[in-house]
């Protein structure tokens, strides 16, 4: 069965084309977020052109997949609010089929990229998974007895929002103190930010002094990776938070494996140390002594992957 899994970005829109035999299409154009029909149009381009190139190599795609940064009510296939779109109460799956005729399955970025991490990537073949998006913010995604678990809303798993410090710096969200106002790579530009404020001086703050717009979490893990102490502690702090938020996950779902992808996992060699000695102490023996903290396999292709597993999945449920 070939299916389209389409990853709707703030600033691109990629799909690919899955079949038994793996990736057979792709396609990845910038995505019009000046507005609710420029997203939609550049969903449908994207999703047209696969089919036509699948076609074209006799590959007959039967339906559509996708993931998207924001609250999504799976069983109505509506985007009720997106941080990085102009999407609200947008019926994307009745638009989409509308349009293209096939079966079209939507569902959260960092859902469907915990279902293929846990269909064809690290966690392949586990039944319990929490998967962990760490990037600009952070997103994740459950599998409870190999299944999404979406809430009674499909808000769950919000899990960048899992509070971690009651009186830490303020969140996206409303609330001070979240895994994302901690860990993420805005919170770790926000310390560098501090730093500078006050007066603290090293050739990072230095380096984000001579231009705030460009620096970027990859900016402090150079300079770690560089030796500067300040830089290293930073991460390694961060590092400790995030494996508190684990260690919280680890004693509520009890999972075969917690599972990592996105940007910041190439800091990740500067934090892995402290988040994983956070993970051990304040994690409940019987479940920390199971778990495996694992890197995903999938990288950017998880996403799509994802979508794909989704509507192939859908697909077969009949639903
Ligand atoms: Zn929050």
């Amino acid at each position: 069965m070939a299916v389209i899994g389409i990853d709707l970005g703030g600033t691109k829109t990629a799909g690919l084309v899955l079949d038994g035999g793996g990736i057979v299409e792709r396609c990845r154009i910038d995505t019009d977020a000046s507005s609710q029909d420029g997203v939609m149009r550049g969903l449908l381009v994207v999703c047209s052109r696969l089919r036509e190139d699948a076609a074209s190599r006799g590959v007959a795609v039967e339906a559509v997949g996708l993931g998207i940064a924001g609250f999504v009510d799976y069983e109505r296939g509506v985007v009720t609010e997106a941080p990085n779109h102009p999407l609200r109460d947008a019926h994307v799956r009745d638009i989409l089929m509308g349009s293209s005729g096939l079966p079209v399955f939507v569902d959260n970025d960092a859902n469907v990229a915990a279902l293929a991490e846990a269909r064809m990537g690290a966690g392949k073949g586990l039944r319990y998974l929490v998967h962990l998006t760490l990037g600009t913010g952070i997103g994740g995604g459950i599998i409870i007895d190999g299944q999404v678990y979406r809430g009674a809303l499909g808000a769950a798993a919000e899990l960048g929002h899992m509070i971690v410090c009651e009186n830490g710096p303020p969140c996206n969200c409303g609330a001070h103190g979240c895994l994302e106002a901690m860990v993420s790579g805005v919170a770790i530009c926000r310390r560098v930010e501090e730093m500078a404020a006050v007066g603290q001086a090293s050739p990072m703050v230095e380096e984000f002094l001579a231009d705030p717009e460009a620096f970027s979490a990859e900016a402090v893990c150079r300079h770690a990776d560089a030796g500067e102490g300040v830089a290293r502690d930073l991460l390694e702090q961060s590092g400790w938070h995030l494996g508190i938020g684990i260690a919280s996950l680890v004693n509520i779902f009890n999972p075969d494996a917690v599972t990592l992808s996105g940007g910041l996992l190439g800091c990740l060699h500067h934090m892995e140390g402290a988040m994983r000695r956070s993970c051990e102490e304040n994690a409940i023996a019987i479940s920390r002594d199971h778990v495996r903290i694992l890197t995903g396999t999938l990288g950017e292709d998880g996403g799509m992957l994802g979508a794909a597993l989704l509507a192939r999945e859908g697909l077969n449920a009949g639903r």
